[in-house]
């Protein structure tokens, strides 16, 4: 989920960010405790906040607070409360709208049908059109989310059955979803019709889960069922699981960053096991540009399972030249530019007993505005390396997204700006080699990028954005939103 208006974002918030997370259960007795569990698994898709909403027999139950999971639903008052058989939650990162509790999902309404509590991953690309529109039409909107928007859809469809009202409401809506809600006695689960962001459904005794991610559904012991199919609406009630499909079958476009970056190597996305995605990744590009070093060091933890693959197929010994404080939040380190550069230093080390007087081969999964990078380097000379050689397994990152990753505007996207001798001689390296954009789609999809039908949604790498960009063409959303500032 991200919020609405990228262009006024403050640049202390600016920072790269994950997308979100979601969970959802029906069917089991302790439904909010494995949700809170399936969140934790998720945390690394959203640090800011994290909330839950449960049914039980008429009512809904919430919490939904600021800050990471375990510290959100550690107290056992908080857990009691949600009681019931059926919850659906959510991690978040926030673009726009800022870190406050109203945007804290999963958001809640009450319709003329019920209660509905609902989830999302992604950004929807038309959402500020559509808020316009229904601000227009006298929708008052209390948080400044996008997600919101699918609640005001809802509410003013002509339709009248919840299903139907969905249907209608994400037939107006454009961009990237994967979204989990909650009624009286169903859950949903929904991806958009390129299947951009992912979902899978599991089972769990005589429960149904979903989440974005098979790491969700392994710690609270699920199996593993399926991806839910791009445009493809799952609704699950005490009848079971029955899907429908939302949209004229289209060439799936999941986000290949995905597989880069941002779910955890022991999840498997789209039928394809992310850990050894990344090793093949570090295979080709050690391939691609290979280079004389004594020792391939990762920078930890999102490059580990690149640099595994590029020492392995380079053959060149592994070695953890730098340590990585796993005790730092984000969160900590991301409130000003400062900070930001401190931050770097906060999370990583150099391992001075691996790193002197060797050639070192450093692999990270990306550069985004080069700040992690400068560092690391910075610190590795300062350790003695004899030479440092950097390993990107990733091709240049170019464009921001507007599918639910918070990339920083172009300008601020270091590639964007330079090329690669000029991003070498910046950071400091004696040479500097990225992966091309087909070595990555032979790691992940097997075969070169397919122009004319790419495989995966790889605008940030390639500008070529599989979706309709209403808001930014519009160009006419509001300088500021929110219009209260509240007090996390
Ligand atoms: P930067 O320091 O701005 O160049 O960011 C690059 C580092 O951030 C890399 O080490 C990546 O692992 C990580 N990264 C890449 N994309 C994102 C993202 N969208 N959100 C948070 N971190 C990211």
């Amino acid at each position: 989920m991200a919020g609405l208006v990228r262009p006024a974002r403050p640049r202390s918030e600016s920072r790269p960010r994950d997308g979100c997370g979601v969970f959802a259960v029906l069917g089991h007795v302790d439904a909010s405790a494995h949700t809170a569990l399936g969140l934790h698994a998720l945390q690394h898709r959203g640090q800011e906040s994290a909330g839950i909403v449960s049914h039980d027999n008429g009512h809904f139950h919430t919490h939904r607070s600021l800050g990471l999971v375990g510290d959100t639903f550690s107290s056992p008052d908080v857990m009691d409360r949600l009681t019931g058989n059926a919850a659906v939650g959510h991690v978040r990162y926030s673009t726009t709208g800022g870190t406050i509790l109203r945007n804290v999902q999963p958001l809640f309404a009450e319709f003329s049908f019920g209660g509905l509590a609902i989830a999302h991953n992604g950004n929807f690309t038309n959402g500020y059109s559509l808020r316009r529109e229904l601000v227009k039409r006298g929708s008052i909107f209390q948080s400044t989310t996008d997600t919101e928007v699918v609640i005001h859809l809802m509410a003013t469809s002509s339709y009248h059955a919840v299903e139907d009202r969905m249907i209608d409401a994400l037939g107006q809506i454009q961009g990237a979803y994967s979204m989990v809600a909650l009624t009286n006695d169903t859950v949903f689960g929904v991806r958009d019709p390129l299947g951009i962001r992912p979902l899978v459904v599991g089972t769990l005794d005589d429960a149904t889960v979903l989440a974005s991610e098979t790491c969700a559904l392994d710690i609270i012991g699920a199996k593993f069922v399926r991806d839910v199919r791009p445009g493809e609406l799952v609704i699950v009630d005490a009848e079971g699981l029955h899907s429908v499909s939302l949209f004229p079958p289209a060439r799936r476009r999941f986000c290949v960053f995905e597989y880069i970056y941002f779910a955890r190597p022991d999840s498997v996305v789209e039928g394809a096991g992310v850990y050894e995605v990344r090793k093949r990744i570090g295979a080709e590009l050690a391939r691609e540009a290979p280079v004389e070093a004594d020792i391939v060091v990762p920078v930890p933890d999102s490059g580990t399972p690149a640099a595994m693959g590029y020492a392995s197929a380079a053959g060149i010994p592994f070695d953890l030249g730098i340590v990585r404080n796993h005790y730092v939040g984000r969160t900590f380190i991301e409130p000003t530019d400062r900070i930001r550069h401190l931050g770097v230093r906060l999370k990583h080390n150099a391992n001075r007993a691996s790193i002197a007087g060797r050639r070192i081969v450093l692999v990270d999964d990306s550069i985004v505005r080069g700040t992690t990078s400068t560092k690391i380097v910075e610190m590795m000379r300062e350790a003695g390396a004899a030479e440092v050689h950097m390993r990107i397994a990733s091709p240049p990152i170019v464009n921001p997204c507007y599918y639910g990753v918070d990339t920083p505007e172009k300008a601020e996207l270091l590639a964007s700006r330079l090329g690669v001798e000029e991003i070498a001689a910046d950071i400091g390296v004696d040479s500097l080699a990225y992966l091309s954009i087909d070595g990555l789609y032979r790691a992940t999809a097997g075969a070169n990028r397919d122009d004319d039908a790419p495989q995966f949604c790889d605008a940030c790498l390639s500008g070529d954005y599989p979706t309709g960009l209403t808001d930014q063409e519009g160009g006419d959303a509001p300088a500021q939103l929110p219009l209260l500032t509240e007090q996390a």
